[in-house]
């Protein structure tokens, strides 16, 4: 049973001009199914061959398998990104509504956090919101670091690395940022993470 590569949930030019067809032809069909085809790679004839992509992450870290690591928390981090976005954007409503209120202000406010966050952070990463015991937060992680598991449930996330934006953006980070939170952060997904039992689930 291999790690699949989940299809786009929208055609190729449903994001564009904020993510072209052609960014998100190559970040999803090179970049995401090249860490997917090597994460299957490296459990072929292990004993994490059969094991779900969350318990794969898990094994790999704490069996300090760096390259397995990084390999399975970026097929994870990018199925959750293509869900985190839609051609446009919808509001929050209800318990998440009154989240969002509670934490940040507003959902502006919010907005301006993720947009402030992802340009402030270092090279490559993503930028997050999360629930944790059902507060809010914007959290920022390095390279591969996912919140696949853990305590803190994601809700949303947006890719820092400049595969992500810079052939439409060249280095201008923020534009994709203020473009991406303007126009293109699914809040009916980030409404089902919040209202969720555990953490969202890669696709078998
Ligand atoms: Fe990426």
């Amino acid at each position: 049973m291999a790690i699949i590569l989940p299809p786009l949930p929208y055609g190729d030019d449903a994001l564009a001009p904020t993510i072209s067809a052609t960014t998100l032809q190559t970040h999803h069909g090179k970049h995401h199914k090249a860490y997917v085809d090597k994460t299957n790679a490296a459990i072929e004839g292990t004993d994490l061959a059969a094991a779900s992509l969350e318990d794969i992450i898990a094994a790999a870290e704490a069996k300090g398998d760096k390259g397995l690591f990084n390999n399975s928390a970026q097929s994870w981090n990018h199925a959750f990104y293509w869900n985190s976005m839609a051609p446009s954007a919808s509001a929050p409503s209800g318990d998440l509504a009154a989240a969002i209120d509670s934490a940040f202000g507003s959902l502006d406010k919010l907005n301006e956090e993720l947009v402030a966050q992802g340009t402030a952070h270092f090279a490559s990463g993503w930028v997050w919101l999360v629930a944790k015991d059902g507060k809010l937060a914007v959290e920022q992680t390095h390279d591969a670091a996912t919140f696949a598991n853990g305590d803190a449930k994601p809700l949303l996330v947006i890719d820092l690395w400049e595969h992500a934006y810079y052939l439409d953006h060249k280095n201008l980070r923020p534009d994709y940022l203020k473009a991406v939170t303007a126009k293109h952060l699914n809040w009916d997904f980030a409404a089902e993470n919040y209202a969720r039992e555990s953490n969202w689930t890669y696709p078998a």
